[in-house]
């Protein structure tokens, strides 16, 4: 009974949300579309078509997501709220309505801050308990800066968000395909042993850690590299293609990159 009304009340709150959407939709502006099209090349790259249904879902992630500035920062600008809205509108633009409704809030730190929780600095973190992601807004715009090193803190701590989301039941819409998941998975622990030998020196060192950070690494140079890593390791970057519904081997500019 518990469980039962602990989920009505999520779906409660998913409702109230999508009706805010309706009522109180956030539009794009011309300053805004100028704006992602300087500081966010995946945008640029899209054609007219899929362009159109990002700044829907671009829209749709800015009517639904709550900002709040901490440690220190002022305030979260607009640009900033853009940005980050963006990068979740790219990791989940496979999906239509997918839009990480758990994760409601996001807490936006200047720097990376000290977390008096395991006392180290963090540079993002995402907190399912209480529908937190949070970012370092230095650490954040570091990862747009250099598009092609597959380091990308958004997309790190947003693909946290989405396999974690995964597991709990509260989004409009199913995350991963029951099958594709299962392809995936199969191959984690082998990948992770060949980051672990070098094999793979594509990935960064963190993605060995564990299943989790192997995940939000692999989206990281899934969007920011995808013929390198099409390249290096074709059989985890299809079973990705599968999982993420898309792949960006479309949008990426040369096969070089
Ligand atoms: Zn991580």
């Amino acid at each position: 009974m518990m469980i039962r009304s602990y989920y009505l009340l999520k779906r409660a709150r998913w409702w109230m949300e999508q009706a805010r959407f309706f009522l109180f939709k956030r539009k794009l502006s011309q300053e805004d579309l100028t704006y992602l099209e300087k500081y966010f090349s995946f945008f640029n790259r899209l054609n007219p078509q899929h362009k159109k249904e990002f700044l829907e879902k671009l829209e749709m992630v800015l009517s639904t997501k709550k900002f709040i500035p901490r440690g220190g920062l002022l305030e979260v600008t607009v640009e900033m709220e853009l940005l980050i809205s963006a990068t979740i509108a790219m990791v989940t633009f496979g999906w239509k309505r997918l839009r990480l409704a758990h994760f409601h809030t996001i807490l936006v730190y200047p720097n990376a801050y000290y977390s008096t929780s395991n006392k180290t600095y963090h540079r993002g973190e995402v907190n399912p308990k209480f529908g937190l992601i949070v970012i370092s807004w230095h650490c954040f715009v570091e990862g747009l800066l250099d598009e092609n090193d597959g380091v990308n803190l958004g997309i790190h701590e947003i693909a946290h968000a989405l396999k974690l989301a995964n597991q709990i039941d509260t989004d409009g819409e199913k995350e991963f395909e029951t099958q594709a998941w299962k392809t995936y998975k199969s191959l984690v622990p082998e990948e992770i042993a060949k980051v672990k030998s070098g094999e793979n020196a594509l990935f960064r060192e963190n993605a060995a850690l564990n299943e989790h950070e192997f995940f939000a690494v692999a989206l990281e140079n899934f969007f920011e590299r995808p013929w390198e890593f099409f390249r290096a390791r074709q059989e985890l970057y299809l079973a990705l293609v599968q999982l993420m519904k898309l792949d960006p081997r479309v949008w990426a500019k040369t096969e070089m990159n």
